[in-house]
């Protein structure tokens, strides 16, 4: 089956995320929007993606839980898990890896965590725009060793991306890249080259869906068809 599907967006956890985007809310237009799976990757935390699970098994999306980490060198990543509970256990990890630097909600913005009505169950104290004290490759090895997705995210963007932090793509084992400007991407790189819509605001989402052909509703699924190429971007 031919499945639309948005991998990279943000909720009210994400500092930089609005606050209308609680996972509830996110769902809802995912629905509407006829996505049916539906990933979630907050900056440096995982805290939503409990609200987020039970959001998307309630209106029969499936979710995807991730994450994008900011690595040492500020490359922007995302990270996906087949569980929810690894990718809560990941969460804590690269929470622990960032600095004591508190966040200022009227600066930075809100970096709150709700329940799947929307209830708020707290705020994250440090500051989630920071870097994780862990390089592009050590990442790549824990979400490997966690038989986690990892794609680069945004990389022809010209700020938090491995073209504008690294300079170059380095010749590792991606499960895809992610771009915003498909085309010219698949002409400089050889990876398998996806687009996600990095959004930030509920108006944002699905503005880069794309199609994915699936056996089944699975992760194993959802990887394999990465691996194999078969998907479909429309750019
Ligand atoms: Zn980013
Ligand atoms: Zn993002």
């Amino acid at each position: 089956m031919i499945c639309t599907i948005d991998l990279h967006n943000h909720s009210c956890l994400s500092p930089c995320g609005s606050l209308e985007m609680s996972p509830s809310a996110m769902v809802k237009r995912a629905k509407h929007l006829g996505i049916s799976l539906l990933g979630l990757s907050d900056h440096n935390s995982t805290r939503n993606l409990p609200a987020f699970d039970v959001c998307c098994t309630n209106q029969g999306i499936f979710p995807l839980c991730g994450i994008e980490v900011t690595t040492r060198e500020e490359v922007h990543v995302t990270c996906y898990f087949e569980t929810l509970k690894t990718a809560q256990h990941f969460g804590r990890f690269i929470e622990s890896l960032l600095p004591d630097i508190p966040n200022s909600p009227d600066l930075l913005g809100d970096q709150v965590y709700v329940d799947s009505r929307e209830h708020i169950l707290g705020e994250v104290e440090k500051s989630l725009g920071q870097a994780a004290d862990i390089t592009f490759e050590q990442l790549l090895e824990e979400v490997h060793g966690l038989n986690g997705l990892f794609i680069p995210a945004h990389i022809d963007r010209p700020y938090f991306s491995v073209s504008s932090q690294l300079g170059f793509l380095p010749d590792l084992p991606y499960d895809a890249v992610e771009s915003i400007r498909v085309p010219s991407a698949i002409d400089t790189y050889q990876n398998n080259v996806i687009t996600n819509s990095d959004a930030h605001y509920l108006d944002g989402m699905g503005r880069r869906s794309w199609q994915i052909e699936i056996s089944e509703y699975s992760f194993t699924a959802i990887s394999a068809a990465l691996e194999s190429g078969n998907f479909r971007i429309s750019q």
